[in-house]
C-alpha cells in the first residue's frame, strides 16, 4: 500500500471507530499529509496511529488524538485560533483548512528547532497565509493578536492557565488535557461573560507544557 492508500485506511479507521464523524474535519484529514510533518525515518510509519517522535523529545500526537480534539474543538470558518504546543504544525494545519482563507491560527512553540520545522512543514501544505509559528512560552497565551474565538492546548497543564482564558473570547471555547504530568482528562472549557463552563472528555496522555502557568 502506499502512502495515500494508507492515508485512506486510517481516515476511514478514524470513523468508523467513531473518532471523527464531522465533514470538515473527515476532508482536512483526509488533505493534510500527515508524512510532511514526521522525520524522514518515521514517514513509513506516518500513518499508524500512534504518536511519533519529532526531535527534541517531543511528539506528533496520535491521529485518533489530533481528530478527536478538532471535533471537540467545533471550529467554524473564519475562526481566530490560539494553539499551545505547535510541535510538528501537523494540527495546526488541520485547523488551519478548517477555518479557510478567512480565518487565522496562532501556533505557540517554546522550541525554536521545533519552529522552524513546523514552518517549513505548512509551507509545504501552502498553508504559510493562514497560519503563524511564534516561539515562546504559550502558558502565557498570545496577546498582542487576542481575543480568539478559539484555544487549544497539546500538551499537558496542571490547570487552566488564566492567562488563556482572559484571552479568550465570550462565547469561545478551549480545549486542554489538564492534570499531572503522566495523565489528564481533555477538558472542554467555554466562556460566558464571567462563568466558565466545562466538560471532561475523558483520559489522555500528552507531554509537558512547560512555562510560567504549566510545570517548571
Ligand atoms: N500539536 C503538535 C503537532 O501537531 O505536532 C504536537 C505537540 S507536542 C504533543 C507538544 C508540544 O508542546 C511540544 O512540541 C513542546 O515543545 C510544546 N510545548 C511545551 N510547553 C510549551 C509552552 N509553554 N509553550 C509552547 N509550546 C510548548
Amino acid at each position: 500500500m502506499g502512502l495515500v492508500d494508507e492515508r485512506e485506511a486510517l481516515i476511514d479507521s478514524l470513523i468508523r471507530n467513531q473518532y471523527i464523524s464531522k465533514a470538515e474535519v473527515i476532508r482536512a484529514m483526509r488533505k493534510i499529509q500527515r508524512h510532511f510533518f514526521v522525520p524522514d525515518h518515521l514517514k513509513s510509519a506516518a500513518y499508524y496511529d500512534h504518536p511519533l517522535q519529532i526531535g527534541e523529545g517531543q511528539t506528533i500526537s496520535a491521529p485518533h488524538m489530533v481528530g478527536i480534539m478538532l471535533e471537540r474543538l467545533d471550529l467554524k470558518k473564519g475562526q481566530k485560533v490560539l494553539e499551545v504546543g505547535g510541535g510538528s504544525g501537523y494540527h495546526a494545519a488541520l485547523t488551519a483548512e478548517i477555518v479557510g482563507e478567512e480565518g487565522h491560527v496562532y501556533s505557540m512553540e517554546r522550541i525554536e528547532r521545533l519552529a522552524k520545522r513546523a514552518e517549513a512543514n505548512i509551507k509545504r501544505c501552502e498553508l504559510d497565509k493562514r497560519v503563524t509559528i511564534v516561539v515562546g512560552d504559550g502558558s502565557c497565551g498570545l496577546k498582542e493578536h487576542a481575543p480568539y474565538d478559539r484555544i487549544f492546548i497539546t500538551c499537558a497543564s496542571p490547570g487552566i492557565p488564566q492567562p488563556l482564558i482572559d484571552q479568550l473570547k465570550d462565547g469561545g471555547k478551549l480545549l486542554i488535557p489538564s492534570g499531572s504530568i503522566y495523565f489528564q482528562d481533555l477538558i472542554l472549557c467555554e466562556k460566558k461573560g464571567k462563568k466558565i463552563t466545562k466538560k471532561n472528555y475523558g483520559g489522555c496522555v500528552f507531554v509537558p507544557l512547560i512555562g510560567e502557568h504549566g510545570f517548571h
